[in-house]
């Protein structure tokens, strides 16, 4: 035996909501591990610990029961997937631990290094890595009770379900947002006039792509007054379709029309805000080649454009439920620790959102932000390693939960109204 796992404050029928007691007993038991010289890897509610048998016996005393598992050390390894892209591309790996976005495999060590193929077209679909130790790879709080949420302020209100859904059948009607592609540009068009009808200014950026070239949208509000600092909202736009090709039809309605379409109900929802700082939007193109748009935008930079970011707050996938009680999770970086708190403290206040938190950024737009030292975060529909559809042509509408990205919606303007202060 190498590894013991605890499962906390399971609900029968429900994986994903532990209950109260869960993170105190979490923070027993991993204690205990560390008292046991052994070590330990948090998912959520899981913990994994890891060490020689004695270790694992005392980690273990008279504690919450665990499962035994049986596998060295050294062939344990932390999947991050994006959709199920891990699993469907290689059914003959044993998972250990499931927690959607995030698995525990088994695997030689020689052959984990293996499974990652670079490609020109498309960004690796999954990532693994030797089993992190001492190390939380994501937490999750519970929703707040609903009797202590605030009243809705008018602004959270204000996120139109009707604006956002029609922007996202508009979004989910083209054959494909491939980012090479001529539809690609009749998107990015029709972004550009309804950010511009909304009162932004827009300035459209060329991206070169191996092969190709694609076109970052730019639209800005100025504040009203402040700190000259800028908060930024963006998501990408293209789609793509991996099995079949640039020219196969790719929806792209949750991956990512759900985040494009929620950047313009931010703008829709505070287009009469009175914020004090900058607003930017932005609509990346190339996030599926391997995040191009926002590369070339953060390096494009001057490094005082850079200093002015107060925050970026990025959407990608926001609507597609995967988990039994509605889950966002907010990925970031030490960098972003303070946005990825004030957006929990927003989720708890707004919404009846489980919050699930981590510092492992992967594979989106908030990636080249993070990678400059800009605080930046990614929200992301829960369990999202759940989605099979996401890159194929069955990423389409009818699959998609309004109410959840609605949800998402209003965590993100709760927090902007704030981050942006008001002059
Ligand atoms: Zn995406």
């Amino acid at each position: 035996m190498t590894a013991l796992r605890f499962d906390v404050g399971k609900i029968p029928g429900n994986d994903d909501v532990p209950r109260v007691a869960a993170p105190d007993a979490l923070q027993t038991l991993t204690a205990a591990a560390v008292d046991a010289g052994a070590a330990w890897t948090r998912l959520g509610n899981t913990l994994l610990v890891t060490g020689a048998p004695a270790q694992l016996e005392r980690a273990r005393a008279g504690r919450a029961p665990a499962e035994r598992i049986e596998v060295p050390a050294a062939r344990l390894h932390l999947v991050i997937q994006n959709g199920r892209q891990f699993q469907q591309g290689h059914p003959e790996v044993p998972v250990l631990v499931d927690r959607g976005r995030y698995l525990v495999v088994d695997l030689d060590p020689a052959e984990a290094g293996r499974l990652v193929e670079p490609s020109e077209r498309h960004l690796p679909c999954f990532g693994v890595r030797p089993l992190p130790a001492d190390t939380v790879v994501f937490e999750q709080r519970p929703p707040a009770l609903a009797r202590r949420r605030a009243v809705a302020e008018p602004r959270v209100a204000a996120v139109s379900r009707d604006a956002f859904a029609a922007d996202l059948r508009t979004l989910a009607g083209f054959r494909t947002r491939h980012s090479t592609s001529t539809e690609f540009g009749t998107a990015l068009d029709w972004a550009d006039r309804v950010l511009s009808a909304l009162g932004c200014v827009t300035r459209v950026q060329a991206v070169a792509l191996p092969g190709g070239s694609t076109q970052n949208l730019i639209a800005e509000r100025p504040g009203l007054g402040g700190d000259g600092r800028a908060v930024l909202v963006t998501a990408h736009l293209d789609s793509i379709n991996v099995r079949d090709g640039a020219d196969a039809p790719a929806p792209g309605a949750d991956d990512n029309g759900s985040g494009a379409a929620g950047v313009l109900a931010v703008a829709r929802a505070l287009q009469d805000h009175p914020g004090a700082r900058d607003l930017r939007l932005i609509l990346f193109g190339g996030e599926e080649q391997g995040l191009f748009g926002s590369r070339h935008y953060v390096a494009e930079l001057a490094p005082a454009e850079r200093d002015r970011i107060h925050a970026v707050l990025n959407m990608d996938m926001i609507a597609s439920r995967n988990t039994p009680s509605p889950t966002v999770l907010l990925e970031g970086a030490a960098v972003s620790q303070a946005v990825l708190e004030e957006l929990a403290a927003a989720a708890q206040v707004h919404t009846g959102l489980t919050v699930q938190t981590s510092l492992m950024p992967f594979n989106s737009d908030h990636v080249p932000f993070v990678d400059h030292g800009i605080p930046a975060v990614l929200t992301i529909e829960g369990a999202d390693g759940a989605n099979d559809r996401i890159h194929t042509a069955g990423d389409t509408l009818e699959h998609l939960d309004l109410d959840l990205a609605l949800e998402i919606l209003r965590m993100n303007v709760a927090y902007l109204e704030q981050a942006l202060g008001r002059a």
